[in-house]
């Protein structure tokens, strides 16, 4: 699928040329001409990355890259004029992955987009790994691939239908989980006991994790169900 890519430029002739030869390489192109318009469509779209003029109208670009960053973590490069050192300073501060200087060479600006492009890629494939390695909590490790959960580096055994419900609640960190969710995604859908078995299952985990470390890792919402958290 071809990559999309935002240009937040308000000077048309700029604009269009850099749609143009975007299209030209292969790559899904948006235009914004303020900074705000800009903001808004990051807001609504999904881009693989973001060409970001600084000086813009309303909204400026170093305004729209702050924002941006609590929203996404999107690459950006900003484009700056010659002298502006202070805005390429203060943009990479904030989070652009490169700037390029007005006027540039469309094909210095097309390998710093390539290398943009790759690295965030390369990232999302890191944590895709690591999600795939170990889920943690505090000092709580587990291991699906090994089966294995440790604590700092003490093992903890645990029996398999433990070792899913810990699965599960690692797998939702920080998220309360309610009885019959935890139910359905350990027991299964079919499960005709009682439902106080995701409790004594709780109780369970509790002496083996909780209790023979003395910390609080898996907590009781009342009245809603369970949620693992890293000790507050
Ligand atoms: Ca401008």
């Amino acid at each position: 699928m071809a990559e999309r890519i935002l240009v937040v430029e308000d000077e048309e002739k700029i604009a269009r040329f850099l749609e143009l030869e975007l299209k030209y390489e292969g790559y899904e192109v948006e235009k914004a001409a303020d900074g705000r318009r800009g903001l808004e469509l990051i807001e609504a779209g999904e881009y693989d990355l973001v060409l970001l003029d600084i000086l813009l109208p309303g909204l400026n670009g170093l305004e729209v890259l702050r924002r941006l960053r609590k929203l996404t973590d999107t690459p950006v490069i900003m484009l700056t004029a010659k002298d502006a050192v202070m805005d390429k300073v203060t943009g990479l501060d904030m989070g652009a992955d490169d700037y390029i200087t007005k006027p540039f060479a469309i094909e210095e600006l097309l390998a710093r987009i390539r290398l943009c492009l790759r690295k965030q890629e390369s990232k999302g494939a890191d944590v895709a790994r690591k999600e795939g390695k170990d889920l943690s909590c505090g000092a709580l490790t587990l291991n699906a691939d090994r089966h294995e959960v440790l604590y700092d580096d003490t093992e903890v055994s645990l029996t398999s239908r433990e070792f899913s419900l810990l699965q599960t609640l690692l797998e939702n960190k920080n998220i309360v989980l309610g009885r019959d969710t935890l139910l359905e995604k350990v027991w299964g859908f079919d499960y005709m006991g009682e439902t106080n078995v995701v409790d004594v299952y709780i109780r369970y985990l509790r002496a083996k994790i909780d209790d023979r470390f003395d910390v609080k890792l898996i907590k009781t919402i009342r009245g809603v169900g369970y949620v693992i958290r890293d000790e507050v």
